[in-house]
């Protein structure tokens, strides 16, 4: 094994130490079984997770369950859905104690006087006309209004091989109205027709991904190696799946053996004792899945794999580094 200064020069090794004290305890929280959309390949409904549990609707109990998360040591709340802002009072229950990121379409505001450094992930899943297809509805018109300027949001742009070509037209609207993005990919859970990715898509996707780091720097919140590893599926000569995935929650965890993955993490149903599978759909085939946060925490979790050259450690360094930023753990 290597040791980290001698695989890193002065400047990576300043990189490094910035990163290597957070430690983070991150686990997700169902806030609502409810949306104000229904989008064509949301996870949550199409594997049914909205009906795995009735809401918690007494605010005391979320207060009294954060309380216990925080004891668990989670350190990092992950609020999806449905629509959280559906449930300002549940959010509230963990902004108030621990550093909270809220995914949401974007139709309603986060009230900023309440939530003021909040990160908020606003989803987007293509132009107009795509979004129109697949969520019935152009989110980003009403996001980009509600959100323009804010400096703790960023998109969250899930790209689908319909947005091949077009990526550069929805990363400058973005970049005009003064926000930042990160890219994932759609995983056609509900198998949309021209939805699928297909090989030679994927190809040309991670070069346009690739271009678009480069011509948007301060935009676009991304790492070459996050594109090589999301495009390819593949990690140091690795497929991603069910046995190497780190999203996985800890009580139902019987992998063997037990690979590398996030510690004490679990995804919580809104009646605060149901678990679900992982970080996405109960029912996903794992072979398909391409979950962004669950490949950057693949590679996040392999340090040491990562350990054997000096570029495979500053890709793992990249990684670290983008995750921080998303979650603002480190600035932009
Ligand atoms: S807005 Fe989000 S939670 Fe609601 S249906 Fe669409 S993807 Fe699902
Ligand atoms: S569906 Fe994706 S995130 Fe869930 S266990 Fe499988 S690989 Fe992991």
């Amino acid at each position: 094994m290597k040791t980290v200064s001698s695989l890193l020069d002065d400047h990576w090794y300043e990189r490094y130490k910035r990163i290597s004290k957070l430690n983070f305890r991150s686990s997700i929280y169902d806030v609502t079984n409810r949306c104000n959309l229904r989008c064509k390949g949301c996870f949550f409904f199409s594997s049914g997770e909205h009906e795995a549990a009735a809401e918690e609707n007494d605010i005391a109990k979320w207060h009294t369950f954060v309380e216990k998360e925080m004891e668990r040591g989670v350190n990092l709340a992950i609020l999806i859905g449905g629509e959280p802002t559906l449930c300002l009072d549940r959010i509230e229950a963990f902004y108030k104690r621990m550093p909270t990121f809220c995914a949401t379409n974007g139709l309603i505001k986060v009230p900023r006087d309440r939530f003021p450094d909040m990160m908020v992930g606003l989803s987007l899943w293509g132009t107009p006309e795509d979004e129109k297809t697949l969520r019935g509805k152009d989110t980003f018109k009403i996001s980009s209004t509600n959100y323009a300027g804010d400096p703790y949001t960023y998109y969250l742009y899930t790209i689908t091989p319909k947005q091949l070509g077009k990526t550069e037209e929805i990363i400058r609207k973005i970049k005009d109205v003064g926000l930042k993005v990160h890219m994932q990919l759609l995983s056609n859970d509900e198998g949309v027709d021209g939805f699928s990715w297909q090989p030679e898509e994927l190809i040309a996707i991670r070069d346009e991904m690739d271009a678009m780091l480069a011509a948007y720097p301060e935009t676009v919140i991304s790492c070459k190696y996050y594109h090589e590893i999301i495009t390819t599926g593949q990690m140091l000569g690795r497929p991603f799946g069910w046995m190497e995935c780190p999203s996985v929650t800890l009580s139902i965890d019987n992998r063997a053996p037990q690979p590398k993955r996030l510690i004490n993490f679990i995804r919580w149903s809104s009646d605060l004792q149901t678990m679900h599978r992982c970080c996405t759909s109960e029912t996903r085939d794992c072979s398909t899945c391409k979950d962004g946060a669950a490949h950057m925490s693949w590679v996040m979790v392999n340090k040491r794999a990562h350990m054997r050259s000096s570029q495979d450690f500053q890709n793992w360094i990249e990684v670290y580094e983008m995750f921080a930023k998303l979650y603002q753990f480190i600035p932009w």
